[in-house]
This record gives C-alpha cells, structure tokens and sequence, in this order.
C-alpha cells in the first residue's frame, strides 16, 4: 500500500522523499491518537490533516510547487494551521498542487503530477486541481482531513474527481494569513474530507475573525449572521424537520453536461424532492459569462500578487548559467516559473494594460456584478454584507442552490499532455460562479448511475455541488448531510 500511495504523489517535501509520511501516517493510525468525547480538547484532536503546500507551516518549507520558492521556509504558520494545532489536529504533511494554485487537474507542479486513486483502462486519471494532493491524501485515507486552497474550485473539482467532499467557505469566514495569495479577491481556505460531517468539524476550528487578514469579517458581521440564522430557524421550524427551498438552475445544464452527471443529478433531486423538500427551478443568467470573467479576474490579480518573486524580494535567484545576460528579474522568473503561470502573468499584465484595461478587465468587474446579483435574487435570506433590490420579478426563493460541480467525470492523465489550455479552463465553469460570488459551496459525492461496482477502480461516484446564501454554511451542511 505504501508503495502505491508514494506513486501517486500526493505529498511533497521532505518527509515525502523516503515515504516517511506513509510511515508517519500509519504509525499514528495504529496509535490510534485520536480523541473523542470528554477528554478531547476539540472535535478534531488527534485528528491527521494534510495541508496544501501553499500554506505557510514553518517545520517544513511552504514551495508552492513552484521552483521559485524551493526550500523557502515561512518564519510563521498559516492562522489556519496555527488553529489546527490548537485544537489538537497533527499536520500530516505538505500536499502536491498546481503551481501557485494554478490548474485543474495537479500536473503543474515541480513535484510531477498527482494521480487519482482511480483508473481507466489501466490507465491513472485526473486527481482535479489545484488541490489535488490533498483530496488523493484524504481519499487514500492517509488523513482524516485535508485543508486546499479554493479560488475557482480548486477545492471542489478535486473532491468530485477523487469521490470525497469538499468544501469551500463564504470568502473572508477563514483567515487568508499566511496563505500564498494567487487571486487574493476570490482565495479562500477549502477542506477536504470523507464526509460533510468532518468537514464542518475542521471549518468550525479553523473558521473565525483574524486581525492579520484585513479582508477577515469581524465579530460584529459574524454574530449578526449568527443572530440573523437563529431568527430563520425560529420561522422556519428549524431542527425538526424542515422542509428546504432548493433551486435547480437552468443554466447549469449544460450540452456538455455528461449524461451520467445530468442523471446523477435529477436522482439526487428526485430524492429531496421525496424526503419532502421543494425543488425549484430558476434562471442565473450570467452563469455563462462567469468563466470568461474568471479567467480575466484570476490571472490580472495573480500577475500583480506574483511581481514580488524576483529572486531578491522573494524566490531563488536564477543560476549564473542561467543568468547569463545579466538580467536579474526577468531571467529569475524565466527560468524558475512554469508554464502555466508565466501564461497567467502574461494575461494578466495584458488585461490590466491600458489599452485593453475597459475591454477586459472592468467588463469582467461587471460580469462579477451580475453574478453576484443573480445568486442574491436566487436566496430567500438577505445577504448579511450587502444592501440590494431584488431585481429578479418572481423568480422562487429558495435556501441553496444544486447543481453538478463537474461536467465530465475525470479525464486520463495521458489525454492533458495534448489538450490547450483553455479546456482545461472549461473544467471549472459550474464551480467559478460561487467563487465570484464569495458564496459557500459543498461539493459531495453520490453514485454514479450505472456503475456496476464491478471494476472499484473506475469512479464509482460523481461530484453534486449544494451553494448557499453567503454565511450560510449550516444550511449547505445540513443539505448536503441529508444527501449522505
Ligand atoms: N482551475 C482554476 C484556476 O486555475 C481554479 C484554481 C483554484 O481554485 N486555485 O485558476
């Protein structure tokens, strides 16, 4: 088992290179340290959590996947690690990734490519991406938990891919300190786990007001989303058995939607519809420009938050052979930055150019706008942040919305090497809207219509994504526990 684990590449670092954290893993599940009930110190004490490698935890270096940053050690943690640590939790280890959080799929990385735990025809298939190491940790069972990085699904796709959940907070519910910023307007801190009911035990530790992170919602905001919950509950009868409004957006169907995820799907509906929810069908127009704008926003923001790994502010400085011209930045960077993440500079800078600064980026501000709007309109419950009109005439109200979080299942490893990047970008078109709208999204797996169980390797589960009103993680977690 071991042997297979370290092949698939889902930690890195140190411990990585003589499968050290297999051992680690294992002795401590044998120890069994974990701790429940009265003795424990939190709900997650004893607990094993693998943490993304563009978390900053200070025992080991924080790279990024990235050869710019190899060996750099953060003088500090992460407030996320710190508060796992806190609680009792033990660090696992770094997890592979997409460099800088850059990807869809964990090819991007100095570290080689993650592999899912599942095959076709013999052949490995996508962990998803960017946190993909994390997500085939946690679907190994080589940790309890996993925290990745969410900024445009990053967190979610590799959950649907590898058949565990995934959750992805209201933005600013979760410090960003000492996380490596790519698009630090959407970046939030995910995690990863085998079920919903272990992902709210490590949210509800990690969650809480920084002072670190300016973007961080203070106290006040969040015990007025406490106290506007409690008042929900009370009209709603919550906690017996409550009847949720759950919209089904139309635009979420899409032709390229594979037919086993539209039926998986529509079973899922089917199923709430029969525990007595309502299920309501509505629009989100601006669902179909989201990605474009996505990709606008993302790549201008990273292309200002990576200008300081120059190798002398932050990063290896490009060898003397390297350097040959004498140009210090521009050959550090040349030579130490992948690929994909030169092309998001490159988009970036462009984007935010003065010649193309109205066409591109402040369109896309706009696109965000709408987005945000539509779900607003979409959600019986205000938005604790924002004053808005409901501009949708009589659209249905409802408590979150359901959609497929992928449109296909996970492609072969071997079919990426070929394929441009802009389909790769395609990967996240049902997981980009949440992200600019700064809303919770819980992606969890169920079964896959049609598969036989007769080869376990193949994905026997496809990834269902419930999204709520912002601060409204209770009612997705509610949702998605009574889809388990
Ligand atoms: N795949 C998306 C991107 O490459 C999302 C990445 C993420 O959420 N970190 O930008």
């Amino acid at each position: 088992n071991q042997q297979v684990y370290k092949h698939l590449n889902a930690f890195v670092g140190p411990r990585h290179e003589a499968t050290l954290i297999q051992e680690h893993t294992w002795n401590l599940r044998d120890a069994d340290k974990r701790r429940d009930g009265d003795t424990a110190k939190s709900a997650i004490d004893g607990y094993l959590i693998a943490v993304k490698d563009n978390i900053c935890t200070p025992e080991e270096p924080t790279t990024c996947a990235s050869a710019i940053l190899e060996g750099f050690h953060s003088p500090y943690p992460a407030t996320v690690v710190d508060k796992l640590k806190h609680a009792g939790a033990l660090i696992a280890g770094k997890a592979n990734l997409d460099e800088f959080g850059m990807g869809s799929d964990t090819v991007n990385s100095i570290y080689g490519a993650v592999k899912n735990i599942y095959t076709q025809d013999g052949d490995p298939l996508s962990a998803g991406g960017s946190s993909g190491g994390s997500a085939v940790a946690v679907a190994t069972g080589q940790c309890d938990a996993a925290l990745g990085t969410d900024t445009g699904g990053s967190v979610r796709l590799p959950a649907a891919f590898t058949g565990i959940t995934g959750f992805k907070p209201s933005y600013g519910m979760v410090s960003r300190w000492g996380v490596v910023a790519y698009a630090n307007s959407l970046d939030t801190v995910g995690i990863l786990a085998k079920d919903s009911s272990m992902a709210r035990k490590v949210f509800n530790t990690i969650k809480g007001f920084d002072s670190q992170d300016p973007t961080s919602i203070s106290v006040s905001t969040r015990s007025r989303i406490a106290q506007q919950l409690l008042e929900r509950k009370a009209k709603l009868g919550w906690g017996d058995k409550p009847s949720v409004r759950i919209g089904v957006p139309l635009e979420y169907n899409t032709a390229e939607l594979q037919t086993e995820i539209r039926r998986a799907w529509l079973n899922i509906l089917q199923g709430l519809r029969d525990q007595g929810h309502k299920i309501h069908m509505l629009s989100l127009p601006a669902t179909k420009t989201a990605l474009s704008a996505y990709y606008v926003l993302a790549p201008a923001e990273a292309s200002s938050n990576l200008a300081k790994y120059d190798g002398v502010r932050y990063g290896n400085k490009a060898s003397a052979l390297e350097r040959a011209d004498n140009v210090l930045f521009a050959s550090t960077r040349g030579a130490r930055l992948g690929e994909e993440v030169k092309r998001r500079i490159l988009l970036g800078s462009y984007s935010l150019s003065a010649a193309a600064i109205d066409n591109y980026f402040i369109k896309a501000q706009k696109v965000r706008r709408l987005v945000q709007k539509d779900f607003n309109n979409a959600f019986a419950l205000s938005h604790p942040l924002l004053r808005w009109q409901d501009e949708s005439g009589n659209q249905p109200k409802v408590d979150v919305i359901l959609t497929p979080t992928a449109q296909s299942l996970p492609p072969k490893l071997s079919s990426l090497k070929n394929r441009a990047s802009v389909e790769s970008y395609s990967a996240d078109v049902l997981t980009v809207p949440a992200s600019l709208a700064g809303i919770p999204a819980l992606s969890l797996p169920v079964p896959t219509p049609g598969h036989d169980g007769g080869d376990p390797n193949t994905p026997n589960s496809v990834g269902i994504q419930v999204i709520g009103q912002y601060g409204d993680e209770e009612m997705v977690f509610s949702v998605a526990l009574s889809i388990e």
